[in-house]
């Protein structure tokens, strides 16, 4: 009797582990949307944005260049939910050296979970830059031994500059997953959990510069008209976990993030799957964790409604934001 109930055991659990394997290969193709990428910027000097994965953005001009994340070592899945992570300084210089970054302004925080923040004082460390986020990112960076001088804080409706880029930061909202939420109110030294990574605040990000104005919003959150007084060219919007949200929630975000801010461009990141390292190609989540598809649907209503372009990105690809 005994063997029979471990041997039914035993089907149902490989039964569910295959099912969930199978799940796991089921993601959305790229193909469908191959007339949405820009093409590669042809001009050196003018404005150019480089995505590298998640919601890290390289941003210059040809003097000045500015980067927000920075998060390159992106450890595999089983690495973060069983073991302490930290940052891999190599896997950072090489990815750094492969989008051609020696010398950076600002790495600026968009929130302090482990695939915004963790990497960002190791970016500062290894190209002269200020870290800039808010209290939990300053303790990111002083876990890592980042010297003050080299960590601004920031508070909402600050503005910094950087050469020609004028910098703003509205306080923001995180998507809704109640996952490391929290401040992080003490230096914090890797390796650690990924979930002491807590979110410390999210930011709206006004990127002005005399070519393109930009929005970066990392995370698919929003305070209702805390944008109201900002005009954008275009807006860099984060994606992540927005197909797990309601119709109305989906539609608001797009109204505080684009009808809001006037923008004429849209470009959605933060959709690829950051278990997965950088010298693979960026592809999607599987559905079952992130309906890319769903949520691109629900992007192309709206950007046809409100007669704005809706735009991807090839990471590694400097583009003109504004190019046709
Ligand atoms: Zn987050």
């Amino acid at each position: 009797m005994m063997r029979k109930v471990l041997a039914v055991v035993l089907v149902v659990v490989l039964a569910a582990g295959g099912w969930l394997a199978w799940q796991w290969q089921q993601r959305p193709s790229l193909e469908a949307y191959a007339h949405l990428y820009l093409p590669p910027a042809d001009e050196q000097d003018g404005l150019r944005v480089t995505w590298l994965g998640v919601s890290t953005l390289l941003i210059e001009d040809g003097e000045t260049a500015i980067m927000t994340d920075g998060f390159f070592s992106r450890p595999g899945l089983l690495r973060v939910a069983l073991t302490r992570i930290a940052p891999d300084p190599e896997r950072i210089r090489r990815n750094l050296a492969r989008a051609g970054v020696d010398e950076l302004a600002a790495v600026i925080v968009l929130h302090s979970h482990y695939d915004h923040a963790m990497d960002a004082p190791v970016v500062a460390e290894q190209t002269g830059a200020v870290l800039v986020g808010s209290e939990s990112t300053a303790n990111v960076g002083r876990g890592l031994g980042l010297d003050e001088s080299r960590i601004r804080v920031v508070e909402d409706g600050d503005t910094l500059r950087f050469g020609d880029f004028e910098i703003r930061f509205a306080a923001s909202r995180h998507v809704p997953h109640g996952q490391a939420m929290g401040v992080i109110d003490q230096p914090l030294a890797p390796p650690v959990r990924a979930s002491n990574y807590l979110e410390g605040g999210s930011w709206s990000v006004r990127v002005g510069h005399p070519q393109t104005n930009m929005l970066v919003q990392g995370s698919a959150g929003f305070v209702p008209d805390a944008l109201a007084d900002w005009s954008v060219d275009v807006v860099w919007l984060g994606i992540g976990l927005l197909s797990q949200q309601s119709p109305e929630y989906m539609a608001q975000y797009w109204r505080e993030m684009v009808t809001t801010t006037g923008a004429q461009r849209v470009i959605p990141f933060h959709w690829d799957d950051f278990f997965r390292d950088l010298e693979q190609p960026l592809i999607p989540f599987p559905t079952m964790v992130d309906d890319f598809d769903a949520t691109m649907q629900a992007l192309m209503g709206y950007a046809e409604n409100d007669g704005v372009e809706l735009r991807l990105v090839d990471a590694w690809q400097p583009v003109e934001p504004l190019a046709e």
